[in-house]
C-alpha cells in the first residue's frame, strides 16, 4: 500500500445510515500478526465492513501507512499495560498512549483523559481474557465502553476472550448504571491478527457520517449492536404513544405499555431473547429460514431498560443490541 493520506474520510458523502465497523485490528507490526494493512483492507472489505479502526499493541507505525482505498481507517491502539488492555480509538496520527503502568500506580485516570480531550474513546478490551495481564482488572468507571465480545463466541477454547463472563458482567451492571443515569454501551470486535479474522465479530453503528468523529459518537452513545458477521441483520426498536426509539436512545412511554419489536435475519432457528433489568424476560425461536419478526410488551413500570441477544441454536451469540432506555 503506497502513499501517505491518512485523511479518514475517504467516503465523505456517506451520510447518516447504519455502518459495519472492526475496531480491533492488527498488522503484522503486532507481536502474533500476521497480516499487512492492505490484507487488512482487502479483508474488511471481504467481511462487509466499511470501517476498521487500527489498534496495534502500543505503537502507532500502521497509522500512516492506509493510501487511498474507500474503506474507512480510524486510528487507534491497543494500550496493553501490566493489569488489562484497552482500546483508544480516534487519536491523532502518530500519537501513543502510555501503557507503562498497572492498575496500582493510580495512574489510568490521566491516560483516559488524555485520549477523551483529544475527542477519542477509551474501551475496555476483553475484560475475561484468560491469560497474564489479559484479565482486565481496572475499575470500569472511567472508560467510555466494554468490549463484551472479541472474536468468535466459544468457550470450548481456553485461550480465548471468554465472551459469556464479560456479557454477564456487564448485563449486571446495566440496571444499576442505567438508574444513575450514565450507561456504558457494548461494543464486539474480532481483535484479528490472522487471516480470516477480521469482521467476527463487528460493530454496527448508527452514524450522521461515515467518518471517524461520526462512528465515534455513535459508538460513545450506544447506538450499535454487534454483529457476528454480516450475514446477520438486527433492528430493534420500542414504541409508545406513537413515539418511537431505536437502539441507545431513551422513550418516554409516560407509564404507558410499550412494543419493543426486534427483526432478525440470518440466524436459521436461532432464538431472541429480551432481557430488562429483570433478566431475560422473553424469548421466542426463529424460524429455519433464519428471518423472523418478534414483539413484546414492555413497560417503564417493570424495566428502565429493553436489549436484544440473537443466539445460534447450540447457544453462541449471533447478535446482541445495546439496550433502549425506558423513562
Ligand atoms: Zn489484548
Ligand atoms: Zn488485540
Amino acid at each position: 500500500m503506497s502513499g501517505l493520506d491518512v485523511s479518514v474520510s475517504h467516503q465523505a458523502g456517506r451520510g447518516r445510515g447504519w455502518y459495519r465497523g472492526d475496531c480491533h485490528v492488527h498488522s503484522r507490526v503486532s507481536a502474533g500478526g500476521d497480516l499487512t494493512p492492505e490484507q487488512l483492507v482487502v479483508g474488511a472489505r471481504g467481511a462487509g465492513l466499511d470501517f476498521l479502526a487500527i489498534t496495534e499493541h502500543n505503537s502507532a507505525e500502521t497509522h500512516d501507512v492506509w493510501g487511498q482505498h474507500d474503506l474507512l481507517v480510524v486510528l487507534g491502539q491497543e494500550v496493553v499495560t501490566r493489569t488489562g488492555h484497552w482500546l483508544a480509538l480516534g487519536i491523532a496520527a502518530g500519537q501513543v498512549v502510555d501503557w507503562r503502568y498497572g492498575l496500582r500506580d493510580d495512574v489510568i485516570d490521566r491516560h483516559l483523559d488524555e485520549v477523551r480531550r483529544a475527542g477519542g474513546l477509551c474501551i475496555a478490551a476483553h475484560p475475561h481474557a484468560p491469560y497474564p495481564s489479559g484479565t482486565f482488572m481496572y475499575p470500569y468507571q472511567g472508560f467510555d465502553v466494554v468490549e463484551v465480545w472479541n472474536g468468535p463466541w466459544r468457550s470450548d477454547v481456553p485461550w480465548q476472550a471468554d465472551n459469556e463472563a464479560a456479557l454477564a458482567e456487564w448485563g449486571r451492571g446495566l440496571a444499576a448504571d442505567v438508574h444513575r443515569g450514565v450507561w456504558r454501551p457494548a461494543m464486539g470486535n474480532s481483535d484479528t491478527h490472522l487471516a480470516d479474522q477480521i469482521g467476527v465479530p463487528h460493530t454496527v453503528v448508527l452514524a450522521e457520517e461515515l467518518s471517524a468523529a461520526g462512528v465515534l459518537a455513535g459508538i460513545r452513545a450506544g447506538r450499535s449492536w454487534i454483529a457476528e458477521s454480516a450475514a446477520v441483520e438486527l433492528s430493534f426498536t420500542v414504541s409508545a404513544r406513537n413515539r418511537i426509539a431505536g437502539i441507545g436512545e431513551r422513550l418516554e412511554t409516560g407509564d404507558e405499555p410499550a412494543v419493543a419489536n426486534a427483526v432478525v435475519r440470518g440466524v436459521p432457528s436461532g432464538t431472541v431473547g429480551f432481557h430488562t433489568e429483570r433478566g431475560q424476560a422473553h424469548r421466542a425461536s426463529l424460524p429455519d429460514s433464519g428471518s423472523g419478526a418478534v414483539e413484546w410488551s414492555v413497560s417503564a413500570a417493570n424495566s428502565a431498560f429493553v436489549r436484544v441477544e440473537v443466539r445460534h441454536p447450540d447457544g453462541r451469540m449471533a447478535a446482541l443490541g445495546n439496550p433502549v432506555i425506558l423513562t
